[in-house]
C-alpha cells in the first residue's frame, strides 16, 4: 500500500540534454526500500526546445509544489 512519501511531486531544476539549458520541471520522489529515487514526471516538455524531459538530468530540487 503506497504511503504519502511515495510519488511525492516536487519542483526541480533539470538539465535538458537537447538544448543544454536548465529548465524547471516536476519530479517525483519514489521511496524504494531504504533509499529514495527521483525521476522526472513523464510527459513534461522542455519550454525551450519542446523535447520531452524524460531523459533530463535532475540538478537541484527546489522544493514541494505547494511550498
Ligand atoms: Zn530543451
Amino acid at each position: 500500500m503506497p504511503t504519502l512519501l511515495e510519488n511525492k511531486v516536487l519542483r526541480a531544476r533539470v538539465y535538458c540534454p537537447i538544448c543544454t539549458h536548465t529548465v524547471e520541471a516536476e519530479v517525483a520522489a519514489a521511496a524504494t526500500n531504504s533509499h529514495r529515487k527521483l525521476r522526472v514526471v513523464e510527459g513534461q516538455k522542455c519550454r525551450r526546445c519542446l523535447t520531452l524531459l524524460d531523459a533530463a538530468y535532475i540538478l537541484e530540487v527546489a522544493g514541494p509544489l505547494n511550498g
